[in-house]
């Protein structure tokens, strides 16, 4: 089919929640590339939002996917099912958590781990404990307790009453944070680079003191892993590089490769809250989804990708700001790993958003920042290219 034709479908069937999407459809990827039906070759820097952290049709991923599909897709929770069982043990040896529950995407994740915090404080007799601080400008999700999680009104304003409980604090403000906490303060949930609004890190020295509060009151603070996790930050976790861990971390967007799957993950005293038939879910834990984030953890062993994001990512993020020295344009340069914003004046970052979609780049851009997240497979030829199409980019605006 043509985008065209596609598109005529979209527009009569599909609800209006992506609006006028980007003109394009791919009929193939391979690494870091996307095949236009039109002929056209894009280069992947947005990796579907965070997603795709090995590229398109990765050999280890694609061969662990046709052979999870050939034994068995799915079956119930009600069984024990190996896939799962070896990707839980996975994510533990290599975090600080200690048990884990999967689920399909990073909302869902985040509602068990706001329903764990809960249930967590409830068994210990404080059912009285249950409000959540999160911070203004974060991104947990669209359930309706995601969205009330979620510091921003525009994405809960018409859904209304939403779950109670919730309050917001500014980032990196800690006077803020102790005013907000109090005896019924259950959680509090936070992203360690706020992703969706722009790439926006905590300040190591504030999200230590709010650990040390947490540790302090019982509270349990709930880390939004959901994009910077699974290397993204150029550490496996980006809680490893603040000097914290995290009670409970939220994984999703890359844990898959891009098969749905999320995961609640918890250290020992709270994940113990969940007793049998506390929290389920039908397809959470599916033999296909982790066979699929086995081979994620499989590729990123044997192709060393999160010591790529590490490097790679530095190596652009350097460049980057070279290009701040030369183009005033640009007014900050943030992020870590291959997970990077560059803040433009006014709203020029739709702008070059759209000049680097001609140019054959795949990004995202908020109002103010464009958003860097191609796959942690890119190599620092492949940053070069980018960088230097940005570049001309940006002489063009400034003759
Ligand atoms: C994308 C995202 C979510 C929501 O994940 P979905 O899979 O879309 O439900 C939650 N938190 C953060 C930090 C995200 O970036």
């Amino acid at each position: 089919m043509t985008t065209a034709e596609i598109k005529a479908l979209d527009k009569q069937y599909y609800m209006k929640t992506f609006g006028d999407r980007i003109p394009v459809s791919f009929t193939k990827g391979e690494g870091i590339h996307l095949y236009a039906e039109n002929g056209d070759v894009y280069k992947d820097f947005l990796a579907g939002i965070a997603v795709n952290a090995l590229g398109h049709n990765h050999p280890i991923l694609t061969e662990a996917i046709i052979k999870q599909a050939k034994s068995y897709l799915h079956v119930s929770n009600y069984y024990y099912i190996e896939p799962q069982a070896l990707l839980a043990e996975k994510i533990v040896q290599n975090s600080c958590a200690d048990r884990v529950f999967f689920g399909n995407s990073g909302a869902e994740a985040n509602e068990g781990a706001i329903k764990l915090a809960k249930i967590y404080q409830y068994k210990k007799g404080n059912p009285e404990k249950y409000e959540i601080i999160s911070l203004v400008n974060s991104f947990h999700g669209r359930t309706l307790a995601t969205v009330a999680a979620t510091g921003q009104e525009k994405f809960s304003a018409p859904y209304h009453p939403l779950t109670p409980g919730f309050s917001y604090v500014p980032i990196n403000d800690l006077e803020a944070f102790q005013n907000a906490v109090s005896d019924k303060t259950c959680a509090v949930m936070v992203e360690m680079i706020q992703g969706e609004s722009g790439v926006h890190p905590v300040d190591k020295d504030y999200i230590r003191k709010v650990y040390d509060i947490c540790k302090e009151k019982d509270i349990l603070l709930i880390v939004d892993e959901v994009q910077t996790g699974m290397g993204r930050t150029g550490t496996l976790f980006a809680y490893e590089q603040f000097g914290i861990e995290p009670d409970i971390f939220t994984l999703a967007k890359a844990l898959g490769g891009g098969v749905p799957i999320g995961a609640v993950c918890a250290k020992e005293f709270a994940a113990d809250a969940f007793g049998p038939s506390d929290h389920g879910s039908t397809f959470g834990g599916n033999p296909l989804a982790c066979a699929a984030g086995l081979a994620v953890f499989e590729a990123f062993e044997k192709e060393n990708l999160v010591e790529n994001s590490r490097r790679v990512g530095s190596y652009m993020k350097e460049k980057l700001l070279t290009l701040a020295e030369k183009y005033s344009m640009i007014k900050e340069v943030r992020g870590k790993g291959l997970m990077l914003g560059v803040e433009l004046e006014g709203n020029m970052a739709g702008d070059i958003k759209h000049d680097l979609f001609d140019a054959k780049y795949l990004t995202g851009a908020t109002a103010t920042t464009l958003r860097i997240l191609p796959p942690l497979i890119i190599t620092e030829a492949d940053a070069d290219e980018f960088v230097t199409t940005l570049e001309n980019i940006l002489k063009e605006k400034t003759i």
